[in-house]
């Protein structure tokens, strides 16, 4: 038998494809199966009728959720319209979807979801000359730029999750990002768009001559198709409401309530052409489906330089920000002291926030476009001599610069000009958002009223009035976001199971929409309307300009399927949220880890709040986060919001199937490899690997435990006999046919290669010799864990770490009384196992570690095992003295700087590809440092898990998956400079092997340490 690898095989992307997998992503529970054989008998995509689908569409990134009626995947505009045709000729709600990202509740409702992030993500044309791109509308956003950047030329709207949403989404929301004092909305890059519209029939809107509206319009009659009936209200809208609308919205650039007429005037002032296609950005679905998009570019600036200013309060940084508008800025952006206090915490920013002056409460971050270096800096100089006089900036300031009145405000300053410290200026921004976000209470801070909008200079008023409106209603938010353009997001806490949760939170929005409108702003200046909004904007625009969305809306829509209610509906804020006072939960079972840290498990079950940054893809949002939905290409159900969606949908009573149904493990649970992505990569920590193996466990318990779970998590027992064996079990394996037989009988994959086992184990060779470094020499002395693979299939592994460490100094023992960490039971959710192989280790251990000893794993899944997954089975100090003990090897030497003992040559480049749960654990730099002051020039991967996940990959009907995830791998060693890959995890290193960089397996980062040394 021999081993298949990407270039020999190419398993189905999709497992769903793979006969052995078996996964079709649904429930055999259909609703409606009249209408999926009629929708099937008309379009080429998928129909998906059934529980597991329509729960996945129930929700976004919002506080809302309802059933749909069924989804549809189109692949063609012809299938939109013949979805669209056919739900009108039987009056039934659509709407369309991109990523799923909106935080009003704009993708819930009770219609045919339309899911274009799955197959229409194409891009048409590129054309450089006229600075203008079409694409289809499932593309995002960053695949979009992408395809860009090439010509130097960008699509402006930059939503933080612009890697996640998607172009028909964007224009569906009106879209713009952080440097929206730079560029305009979606709407002003809208050229040409084709639609869908409500009866079916596709057309395309573009520029059209004013005159020529208005001569079309007046040729209206009875028998008038959509587009006429269309340019009639717009006609009118131009003619007659013009004073009103000047009058009544509100003079920002960031308004998206509402229909925006706004837009037109502008258009037909600037160029007296009119272009109908742009009153589709910001619809949110409600006018017509977008199938195709054609926006115009911006140059991506050759520079930008970044100034951190900073406050002793919040208000003060509220009045600096009309000033600092003065001087151009492409950005100034707020972070509170609720948002420094949580990055202060976090390990990746406290040391940046420790340098911020002592008593910094807030800070503006400014960021300038300029043409050089040299500008970047004049501009951050410029703006320090306005408002931070007396402070030495990097650039000098032009004799001319701008100068501003008003009390200065800022107390000091940070500057960035090269891109890494630039970058993590950003990234602190963003960091404590998601701490914010990751309370995992009743409590939680609720999107309802999070992106308001009012004038720079009402800030500071606007602020203080809502920090009493808070007092008031007894809660708090975080102030942060956008504040050049007035923008602030603010998320109360609230609980909105509690019986008054949901109507403080209908008061408070009450009360803040009075208040924007006091101070000339609008309700909503980023995300939309949504099921959260929409009902605020009567009171916004008044009846005048109310009736005329109506009468928009009635005119494109006329039965009003299209996502009704959103926009000029009738939606109630308080009805469909996803938590009320009727909310239940109930597992149905004891969980049997330590979930204190998570407010138990129902704590960490609700702790997802939608908001999509699982579902971003490999090629532009990197990390691990989540490996299945990147490798099926946007199935919902792969991702950990899929995941996590499903389980609280069950356990709440929301879905007919049970959580320990055959069915619902094998379509909903099994995908998920454990990896941890999740738990590092996701904003609040959604942990769904200790989840699942909650879930697994218990319906073990249920059903029992089946045969090859058993024989994997017997890994040490079944190693032990393959080396006892050897070299009978080696040659055995490779008898023809018996790659076949075991999958027959074992259900591992035929393609796989078995481990190659060796007698001379790491236990024996240690118990051979005598160790380089005597006790009473060494200042450390270590203990070196002879884990099955490494102990019965490597040794050699372990041969480099003890030699290593011995050239550092240490001395060392390989026990064999600790073998098996529990790492193979827990991965296959065998907790009764994996808890007693825990208690028996730490028993072996905490005296040892007690008398000066430490834990080193040269298998990273095995020290995270030490260190973290103990703590989840076990409790007590001697637990803990473990865990806290105990460290992988290559974390070991960077920890103790025991490679500053070490001498090392060499000049060689090589990839480096960390292992998933060392990643998610924030342990996987310390690889990358040693082996960089080694003397390796490190390429580090940006690389998800390898898609082995323990014995996952080796499971025949998790081979394609296994494959798909692996191929993301492959290609970025394919586009590595490095001349050899360095893996640390014995599972990556077998899907690695045989790929062109490697010459058999790829080596453990500690043997190119030890390849390095000069004894
Ligand atoms: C963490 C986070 C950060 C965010 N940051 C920003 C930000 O910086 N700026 C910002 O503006 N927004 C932001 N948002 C909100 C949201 O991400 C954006 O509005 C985004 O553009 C929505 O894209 P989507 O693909 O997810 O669209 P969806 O949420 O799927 O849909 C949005 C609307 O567009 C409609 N729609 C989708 N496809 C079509 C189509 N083909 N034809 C017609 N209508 C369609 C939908 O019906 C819906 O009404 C953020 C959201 C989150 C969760
Ligand atoms: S799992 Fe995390 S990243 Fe994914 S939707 Fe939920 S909260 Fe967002
Ligand atoms: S553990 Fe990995 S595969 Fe499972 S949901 Fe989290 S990121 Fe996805």
């Amino acid at each position: 038998m021999s081993k298949t690898t990407q270039s020999d095989s190419e398993p189905p992307a999709d497992p769903a494809a793979d006969s052995r997998s078996n996964y079709d992503h649904r429930s055999s529970d259909v609703e409606e199966p009249e209408l999926v054989a009629d929708l099937e008998a008309l379009v080429e995509g998928e129909v998906r009728f059934d529980s597991y689908s329509r729960n996945l569409y129930a929700t976004d990134a919002s506080a809302y959720h309802q059933l749909p009626i069924g989804v549809v995947v189109p692949v063609s505009v012809a299938d939109v319209q013949a979805v669209m045709g056919y739900c009108a000729e039987h009056s039934i709600p659509v709407l369309p979807r991109g990523g799923g990202t909106s935080l009003a509740g704009q993708t819930v409702n009770e219609a045919v979801v339309l899911d274009f992030k799955k197959e229409l993500d194409a891009v048409v044309d590129v054309d450089p000359e006229t600075g203008t791109v079409t694409a289809q509308p499932g593309i995002t956003l960053a695949r979009l730029n992408n395809h860009l950047e090439e010509h130097g030329l960008k699509y402006a709207p930059d939503p933080a999750w612009g890697d996640k949403s998607v172009l028909g989404g964007c224009i569906g929301n009106n879209t713009t990002g952080a440097h929206s004092l730079k560029y305009e909305k979606a709407d002003g890059y809208l050229e040409e768009v084709e639609v869908v519209l409500a009866d079916g029939t596709v057309t395309t809107f573009g520029w059209m001559d004013v005159e020529e509206l208005h001569e079309r319009a007046a040729a209206v009659d009875g028998d008038a198709g959509i587009v006429e009936r269309v340019y009639a209200v717009v006609s009118d809208v131009l003619r007659n409401r013009t004073e009103g609308i000047e009058e009544r919205y509100p003079d920002l650039t960031r308004n998206v309530s509402g229909y925006n007429f706004d837009k037109l005037l502008e258009d037909v002032e600037a160029r007296g052409e009119v272009n109908v296609g742009r009153l589709l950005a910001g619809s949110e679905g409600t006018l017509g489906i977008v199938t195709e998009a054609t926006v115009s570019l911006e140059p991506v600036p050759e520079e930008t330089s970044v100034v951190l200013l900073t406050y002793d309060d919040v208000i003060s940084a509220m009045r600096d920000v009309a000033p600092i508008l003065e001087h151009d800025p492409a950005a100034v952006e707020v972070m509170d002291d609720v948002l420094l206090d949580l990055a202060r915490d976090t390990p990746e920013f406290s040391k940046l926030v420790g340098t911020l002056p002592e008593g910094t409460d807030s800070t503006l971050l400014v960021e300038f476009y300029a043409d050089s270096i040299e500008e970047g800096k004049r501009k951050v100089a410029d703006l320090l001599a306005d408002r931070l006089p007396g402070y030495e900036a990097t650039g000098e300031p032009a004799a001319d610069g701008t100068r501003t009145d008003g009390e200065i405000q800022a107390v000091d300053a940070l500057e960035a000009y090269d891109d890494d410290r630039q970058a993590k200026f950003w990234k602190m921004r963003k960091a404590g958002l998601p701490i914010l976000l990751s309370r995992t209470g009743d409590e939680k801070h609720w999107p309802f009223v999070e992106d308001t909008a009012v004038p720079a200079e009402n800030l500071p008023e606007y602020v203080a009035d809502i920090q009493e409106l808070f007092d008031e209603y007894d809660t708090f938010a975080s102030y942060y976001a956008h504040a050049g353009p007035g923008v602030l997001h603010i998320r109360p806490l609230l609980n909105l199971k509690a019986d008054d949760g949901v109507d403080r939170m209908l008061e408070i929005s009450d009360a803040i929409t009075d208040l924007v409108i006091e101070y000339g702003g609008s309700v909503s200046g980023e995300h939309g309307d949504g099921r959260a909004r929409t009902t605020w904007n009567k009171k916004l625009y008044g009846e005048d300009i109310w009736a005329s969305f109506g009468e928009l809306k009635a005119a494109f829509d006329p039965q009003g399927l299209l996502n009704p209610g959103n926009v000029s509906g009738d939606f109630d804020p308080t009805e469909n949220l996803r938590y009320d006072a009727d909310y239940e939960f109930d597992a149905g079972f004891s969980p049997e880890m330590n979930w204190d840290n998570e407010n138990g498990f129902q704590g960490m079950a609700e702790l997802c709040h939608g908001c999509a940054g699982c579902t971003g893809h490999q090629d532009t949002t990197g990390s691990i986060m989540c490996p299945t939905y990147r490798a099926t290409q946007n199935e919902e159900i792969t991702s950990t919001r899929g995941r996590a969606n499903m389980l609280r949908r069950a356990m709440s009573g929301d879905l007919p199937e049970d959580v320990f149904s055959e069915e619902f493990i094998h379509e909903v649970m099994d995908l998920c490899i454990g990896c941890k992505g999740c738990k590092r990569d996701c904003p609040s920590g959604v942990d769904m690997a200790k989840l699942k193996t909650e879930v697994k466990h218990e319906y073990h318990q249920r059903e029992g435990i089946p045969f090859r779970d058993k024989l994997f998590a017997n890994v040490e027992t079944l190693y032990g006999l393959g080396s006892a064996f050897a070299p009978v079990s080696n040659a055995a394996a490779k008898l023809p046919g018996t790659g076949l037989l075991m999958e027959k009988v074992l259900g591992i994959a035929r393609e796989r290669d078995l481990p190659t086992f060796t007698r001379k184990t790491l236990t024996k060779w240690d118990r051979s010799r005598t160790p380089a470094v005597s006790e009473s020499e060494a200042d450390r002395k270590a203990l070196v864990i002879a884990d099955p693979y490494t102990n019965y299939t490597q040794p050699e592994v372990g041969k480099a770490a003890v030699r290593a460490l011995e050239a550092a100094g240490v001395h060392v023992e390989v026990p064999d009384d600790v073998t098996d960490s529990g790492r193979p039971a827990h991965s296959k959710s065998l907790l009764d196992k994996s808890r007693a192989t825990a208690r028996a280790n730490v028993d072996a251990l905490a005296p040892r570690v007690e008398a000066g000893w430490d834990v080193v794993s040269v298998e990273p899944s095995d020290s995270v095992m030490y260190q973290n997954d103990y703590l989840d089975l076990l409790s007590g100090p001697d637990v803990e003295v473990v865990a806290e003990n105990a460290y992988s090897v290559m974390q070991y030497i960077d920890t103790f700087r025991l490679d500053e003992r070490l001498s090392t040559e060499t000049d060689e480049t090589i990839s480096y590809h960390g292992h998933c749960h060392q990643t998610a654990s924030s342990r996987d730099h310390h690889a990358v440092g040693v082996l960089r002051r080694a003397g390796y020039d490190v390429d580090v991967l940006d690389t998800t898990c390898c898609g082995m996940a323990g014995s996952f990959g080796y499971e025949a009907e998790h081979y394609s998956m296994s494959q798909a995830i692996g191929r993301m791998l492959f290609d970025a060693v394919e586009e590595s400079p490095g001349t050899e890959v360095t893996a640390p995890g014995t599972s990556c290193r077998s899907q690695l092997a045989g790929t062109d960089r490697t010459d058999g397996k790829p080596p453990h980062p500690i043997e190119k340490l030890e390849a390095a040394l000069q004894y």
